[in-house]
């Protein structure tokens, strides 16, 4: 690649630092399919709880690890809950609605006389919601107003023209809406997750850090020796209410911008999603940018401008990871998708960065000697800088610190670790033995670099080392030559 732009890096770097998460669906269930997603450049998968059934995550977990092994990349797999989503029950026929009709919600088995009526899953509905207040059908593309309501019966008046088909999800914008953080169908999906070995579970309609307890409890009291990192997905008001406490709670955060966008003023939508990738990137928290980022291409081979603007802009605000959606689940190009991605995400990270990680301080002697490595890979634009790490929390803390130019290879001996430090910007984990003697691991790791190719001889590095003292572990920061 030419930068048009002289300052920016004089060459195209290796490796990309933005992860790549791609949602599978019917359009790439296949295993030829997972495995040119793979080769395309996805480095992590989502599966989709609002639409998978067991059977097809039971394949599919198996069919990952598999394309993986086969194309030696470490791939993660994120299980991802439909959540405590409210949503409109069977009809016979589609109803066309047009502004001003009558549309009736009902409850609890109740029938309703008017023309234009559907039934509920929420049971509370009628009680949590006020007269005056908001309804949105099917992704916020049906706007309804609340008129009154009955036992068991909400009167609405239909603001804007739809076709309501069976099964439709309604927002409710700014109303508490009284569901467990848990239901019944995500504690099965998680069981399932937990039983295959998922890497990330993520919670769907977080409304505070409670929600997040509650998942944490379940996911101990089934797997008490596997440490999962959840998900948190911000997507209504209340989280967005609530958001120091989830960031603080939560292992990685999602801005699931679909659900977001609806029961938000969607004005507010770029500035809430800056606003949470900031603070997240200020307490060194991942975070992923979720939805419609290359919607159009679910049907066209090729992005719109406002699309490879806004990929663009999530990679220059430096979040850990982009997440494809209806793109790669039901779309016509899902790898071009992927690559379109990558495609914009190496060239924007070349251009620089928002620098919202400068705000994030070392507290621990560990931490403070990572910071220093980073910094010496910044001033020496260091190939790499390879750290070493059982636990991931040294790879993730040098990832938040967003070095400029260097991938950080990550080396564990841990194969749980090794697929969730793949969210981490930057991150590359290897898996390999550690030594007793920690220069042999050093040798080890080096080893691995050569076998794969992924430095060239004379590259300047940073090398993170432990050495055992008498009485205490010294962190030591190495500048060497490859
Ligand atoms: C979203 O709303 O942006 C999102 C990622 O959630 P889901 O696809 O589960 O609705």
């Amino acid at each position: 690649m030419n930068p048009l732009f002289a300052h920016e890096l004089d060459r195209e770097w290796p490796h990309r630092h933005t992860r790549i998460i791609s949602t599978l669906g019917p359009s790439t269930h296949s295993p030829e399919m997972i495995s040119k997603l793979i080769a395309s450049g996805v480095n992590v998968f989502r599966l989709n709880m609002s639409h998978a059934d067991h059977e097809i995550v039971r394949n599919l977990v198996p069919a990952i690890r598999h394309a993986a092994r086969q194309a030696s990349r470490p791939v993660g797999i994120l299980m991802d809950t439909q959540g405590p989503a409210i949503r409109t029950g069977d009809l016979k026929s589609k109803l066309s609605l047009k502004p001003g009709d009558v549309f009736v919600f009902t409850v609890r088995g109740a029938i309703s006389n008017e023309e234009h009526s559907v039934d509920v899953n929420y049971d509370d509905l009628v009680n949590d919601i006020n007269v005056g207040d908001t309804v949105l059908v099917d992704n916020g593309v049906i706007h309804m107003r609340v008129l009154g309501k009955e036992l068991n019966q909400l009167r609405c008046k239909v603001l804007t023209p739809g076709t309501l088909g069976s099964r439709r999800h309604i927002n409710l914008p700014g109303v508490k809406v009284n569901l467990p953080a848990m239901t019944e169908k995500d504690q099965e999906d998680v069981a399932l997750g937990l039983e295959l070995g998922v890497d990330f579970i993520a919670l769907s309609f977080v409304r505070e850090a409670a929600d997040l307890e509650k998942l944490r409890e379940f996911i101990t009291k089934r797997s008490p020796d596997k440490k999962i990192p959840i998900v948190a997905k911000l997507e209504d008001q209340l989280a967005i209410r609530n958001v120091d406490e989830i960031i603080n709670t939560a292992d990685v955060i999602m801005v699931a911008r679909g659900d977001l966008g609806v029961e938000c003023p969607y004005e507010e939508l770029p500035i809430i999603q800056r606003k949470i990738v900031k603070k997240c990137l200020e307490r060194g928290r991942p975070v992923i940018v979720a939805t419609h980022m290359l919607e159009s291409m679910i049907s066209n081979p090729m992005a719109t401008r406002a699309e490879v603007t806004d990929v663009a802009n999530a990679v220059y605000e430096q979040a850990d990871a982009i997440m494809l959606s209806g793109e790669t689940s039901i779309g016509q190009y899902p790898m071009e998708c992927v690559r379109v991605m990558d495609r914009i995400a190496r060239r924007t990270e070349m251009s620089g960065g928002a620098g919202f990680a400068q705000a994030l301080q070392p507290g621990t002697p560990r931490e403070h000697a990572i910071a220093s490595a980073v910094h010496l890979a910044n001033s020496a634009r260091a190939a790499a800088i390879l750290i070493f790490t059982n636990t991931g929390r040294s790879a993730a803390f040098a990832s938040a610190l967003r070095p400029k130019y260097s991938p950080i290879f990550a080396f564990t001996s841990q194969p749980d670790i090794l697929h969730t430090l793949i969210i981490h910007r930057g991150v590359y984990p290897m898996l390999i033995e550690f030594a007793e003697d920690r220069q042999e691991t050093l040798r080890n790791a080096m080893r691995k670099l050569r076998e794969k190719n992924l430095l060239n001889k004379g590259d300047a590095i940073v090398v993170v080392t432990d050495f055992a003292g008498t009485e205490h572990v010294t962190s030591a920061v190495q500048f060497r030559v490859f």
